[in-house]
């Protein structure tokens, strides 16, 4: 009855992997995918350079996920960031690494990997057919296959690689917890990460579209001393709050969603001590000294940071510069060193890059990603809870994962025969 040695859902990273595993050790394969191309997250990854791995040690990449490292470890030391390296060059995608141990292609064309993976795939026997799965077909504890509203696909195994529900636009809604819920499986509560922040208050509104380069973003937990993450980079005010690549990167450490409540500090001058920068200020006052304090900060200061600082500084936007005091300088100096917002909160799942939480990984064996409540069903990619921080690790995820449960129906196959 079984057509295929395993029917995967869902034809992303993880899934065209998966495949092209399976069908490399001459296995068949078909992957049931519902948009009309395979792939779609991926040509919007890495802003359509696609990062798809992090030229690291797998203990670094361990290191780099926050989410159930340990489940993990097995499936990351059995094909690491080398071996998804060697993979890509042997299709001939030639790859560069970037500051940060980031690898992309070199041609920084995501469609690049996203092609080499279904090519590689069909090339190896794979089917696939569009459809939507709707249901996990069982037989006595055991996947047979799966259903969509059109038809009904039987295999010896069934990989489910739907993905998390990070930007749904690409495919990925969910579908996948569906499905494990069906088998019996627990849900970890989804949540974004990766996501720009909503802050407290209209400050962030007011500096909209301001980027700012070369600050430090630190994240505090409420009422604790020591910041939950501490960053140099690029950040951008946005009409909600902030974003940019170490927003996002902060966002990973967050968890507003669970009740807990934290505050932003952005240094705005990092490479100055705050004795430096009192220096620097005295300068501009020095020069400025007759002006109003609000016109003597353009040296200093982008434009559409100086309203907001000079408000919160309570020293009075038209006080002349020579009749600032060294207490009201000082405490100035304060603020660009820690300039502070109130997290309101997680922009939704629409805008994160991706997804926190899902099929709980207590009832899946880490060596072969197979069920442990339903025999012949496997799980990889980002519908695991599991997750990690940017750099290439959540596709690293994706590979690993994917290759650990090729290898085990693979290796279902050998055992049968
Ligand atoms: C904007 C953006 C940028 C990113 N950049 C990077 C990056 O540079 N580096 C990095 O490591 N990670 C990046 N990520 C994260 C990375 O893309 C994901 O972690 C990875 O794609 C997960 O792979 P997956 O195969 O598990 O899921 P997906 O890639 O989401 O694939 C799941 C597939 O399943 C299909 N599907 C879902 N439900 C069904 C169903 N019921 N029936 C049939 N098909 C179904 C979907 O259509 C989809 O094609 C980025 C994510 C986003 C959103």
């Amino acid at each position: 009855m079984a057509e295929f040695d395993a029917v995967i859902v869902g034809g992303g990273a993880a899934g065209l992997f998966a495949a092209a595993m399976i069908g490399r050790n001459g296995g068949s394969t078909l992957i049931v995918e519902r948009n009309r191309q395979t792939g779609k997250k991926l040509l919007i990854t890495g802003k359509g350079r696609c990062n798809v791995t992090n030229h690291c040690q797998p203990d670094e990449v361990l290191k780099n996920i926050p989410t159930n490292p340990k489940f993990l470890y097995s499936a990351v030391m059995g094909f690491p960031p080398a071996a998804v390296m060697d993979y890509f060059e042997q299709l001939g995608v030639a790859l560069k690494t970037e500051r940060g141990n980031r690898v992309f292609p070199v041609s920084d064309k995501a469609q690049d990997i996203a092609a080499a993976l279904e090519h590689d795939a069909k090339a190896h026997g794979t089917r696939i057919v569009r459809g939507r799965a709707a249901e996990i077909l069982m037989e006595n504890g055991k996947a047979i296959g799966v259903k969509t509203a059109e038809d009904s696909y039987f295999a010896k195994n069934v990989l489910i690689a739907t993905g998390g529900i990070s930007y749904p636009i690409t495919g990925s809604t969910g579908d996948g917890y569906t499905l494990a819920k069906q088998a019996g499986h627990s849900i970890i509560k989804p949540a974004p990460s990766l996501v720009p922040l909503v802050l407290s208050g209209s400050e962030a509104a007011r500096m909209m579209g301001l980027s700012l380069r070369n600050v430090t973003l630190s994240a505090y937990e409420e009422n604790r001393t020591k910041p939950v993450f501490s960053e140099q980079g690029e950040l951008l005010f946005t009409h909600y709050g902030v974003s940019g690549p170490l927003v996002l990167s902060a966002s990973a450490h967050l968890r507003p969603d669970e009740g807990r409540h934290y505050a932003l500090s952005i240094d705005l001058k990092p490479a100055l001590t705050e004795k430096q920068l009192d220096l620097r200020v005295q300068r501009d006052f020095a020069d400025f000294a007759n002006r109003d304090f609000c016109n003597a900060l353009e040296k200093l200061l982008p434009a559409k940071l100086i309203p907001v600082a000079v408000e919160r500084s309570k020293i009075g936007a038209e006080t002349k510069v020579h009749s600032i005091t060294k207490e009201q300088r000082q405490a100035f100096v304060r603020l660009l060193k820690d300039f502070r917002f109130a997290v309101k909160g997680f922009r939704p799942a629409e805008e994160a890059v991706i997804t926190r939480g899902g099929v709980c990984v207590k009832e899946i064996n880490p060596k072969t990603l197979e069920s442990k409540l339903v025999s012949h069903l496997f799980f990889a990619g980002e519908v695991l809870d599991c997750d990690a921080y940017t750099g290439g690790f959540n596709l690293q995820i994706a590979f690993s994962t994917a290759y650990a449960a090729a290898t085990a129906i693979c290796q279902k196959q050998t055992e049968r025969n």
